[in-house]
């Protein structure tokens, strides 16, 4: 509705121009080939405050405009999308997935060796099959970016190929994993683990990887028992010199507090893992949140490995509905196998205890958290794990909004995209959630976007179930 104060504007805008003659032979204005969101309450993702009635333009990939009724005006002949009752946030970000596995029971042969039921090579082709349908159901889970945090090299193809498809989340990837430990049992001829002997092989390693231009580099930094920490730090202090010198940052798997502290003191830009072993102390809390390095906490993949492993897994309503079928299946056929043992993980809740609380200091702290599933691994299903990752986030003690932020920006952040992505304002690429609820006092509203929004791109939810292999509403 034009107000007669707006209208008082338009002339006195015309009249600016030179005379309201000039103004009525201009040529009229381009029908804008956006739409505007009218009316939802506006949840920007950096944690601060919901803004109830709110208009949010988008435009071409972009948002154009976010603001109040008042302060937004829609031109003329935009389309608009009604938002009334309706919350609108950035898209999810999974900052910790591997593409190269299924989430299914015959993804990890290391951890249970079932290649007498389905050989690896009849796995990995599997999962490159599945490749379009995977990046579909993270779409309709509403994640519309993802971390791969290490695989093959044929990584680096995943995020090409994610980058030419519509129904694809962005993808940011690592190349092999620098690992202080070698998993011979996944080499194809093309490993996701890489050990290496000494900081000059890991250098040679962060050079080969850094020529595929990855988004990070990732080290997968196992101390052990009796193993030297002046070696390890040597190790990792290379890495990170040479990633630096390509501009690359360096994410570390460190799931012990030694290890992990000794990852924040060599300049790892990211944790990737809790600390599990043993509570935290205030030095490296204080650590971690003043050298800005994001903790991604992954709480749900261990005892995901746990449930399948004890056969207890019961999908969640959302993984029955948009998890991979194969995976699922997988979970009830290896129950007939000798392999399986029933026994899983003794350790799952120990870890998953240890870890929570960890969360909620460093959270409390106010270091930067992101979430992050680990989505490939045995029991964490590409998509719908998402869900379950941040329940258990909010359980050890987050905010909802904390959660929120960790699940948007914070992912944004592990991308090193914060500045285009992850929050919702004018400028940043529109990817979007359109929730029938507010998120920030109920999460599972998430597991139902109304709309999810890519590149300013409303997309379909019948194409999306196509391309994810789902049968039709
Ligand atoms: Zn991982």
């Amino acid at each position: 509705m034009r107000t007669p104060e707006r209208a008082a504007a338009v002339v006195a805008g015309a009249l600016a121009l030179g005379t309201l003659v000039a103004a009525a032979v201009a040529p009229p204005a381009r029908v804008p080939n956006g739409f505007a969101i009218v009316g939802a309450t506006v949840l920007d993702g950096t944690g601060g405050p919901a803004r109830a009635d709110a208009v949010v333009v988008v435009e071409g990939e972009r948002v154009k405009a976010v603001g109040s009724r008042a302060e937004v005006p829609l031109a003329k002949g935009l389309r608009i999308v009604d938002g009334r009752g309706r919350w609108v946030m950035p898209g999810l970000v999974d900052a910790h997935v591997h593409f190269f596995q299924s989430g299914g029971a015959y993804t990890r042969p290391d951890v249970i060796d079932l290649r007498g039921h389905r050989s690896y090579e009849e796995e990995i082709a599997g999962v490159k099959r599945r490749l379009d349908a995977t990046f579909a159901r993270y779409l309709l889970c509403g994640v519309t970016s993802v971390v791969d945090a290490g695989g093959p090299m044929w990584n680096f193809e995943v995020r090409d190929r994610a980058a030419r498809t519509a129904l694809a989340p962005r993808v940011a990837v690592a190349g092999p994993l620098v690992s202080t430990v070698a998993r011979p049992q996944l080499d194809l001829g093309d490993p996701p683990i890489v050990k290496v002997e000494s900081p000059a092989e890991a250098r040679a390693l962060v050079v080969r990887e850094a020529a595929r231009q990855p988004d990070f580099i990732k080290v997968w930094f196992i101390q052990r028992p009796g193993d030297d920490p002046a070696a390890g730090r040597a190790l990792l202090d290379a890495v990170v010199d040479e990633a630096r010198r390509g501009g690359l940052r360096v994410a570390v798997h460190a799931t012990e507090l030694a290890g992990a502290r000794i990852a924040v003191d060599a300049g790892a830009a990211i944790l990737v893992h809790s600390v599990f072993d043993q509570p935290v102390d205030d030095a490296f809390v204080a650590a971690v949140r003043d050298k800005g390095v994001l903790y991604v906490p992954t709480l749900f993949v261990v005892k995901g490995y746990d449930l399948v492993l004890s056969g207890k897994f019961v999908p969640t309503a959302a993984e029955t509905r948009l998890g991979d079928a194969d995976a699922l299946r997988s979970f009830e056929d290896i129950k007939s196998f000798a392999e399986f043992k029933g026994t899983g993980r003794s350790t799952a809740d120990a870890m998953l205890k240890t870890g929570s609380e960890n969360l909620r200091r460093l959270a409390a702290a106010g270091a930067l958290i992101a979430a992050g599933t680990d989505a490939g691994n045995i029991g964490t299903l590409h998509g719908p794990s998402i869900y379950r990752e941040l329940r258990l986030m909010a359980e050890a003690g987050m905010s909802p909004s904390q959660v929120l932020s960790a699940a948007t920006l914070g992912g944004a952040r592990v991308m090193g995209r914060e500045t285009q992505l992850g929050t919702l304002a004018a400028g940043k690429l529109a990817d979007l959630l359109l929730l029938d609820g507010d998120p920030a006092a109920d999460l599972s509203v998430l597991e139902s976007p109304r709309e999810v929004i890519k590149a300013g791109r409303i997309l379909s939810h019948d194409e999306l179930r196509r391309a994810a292999g789902l049968p039709a509403h």
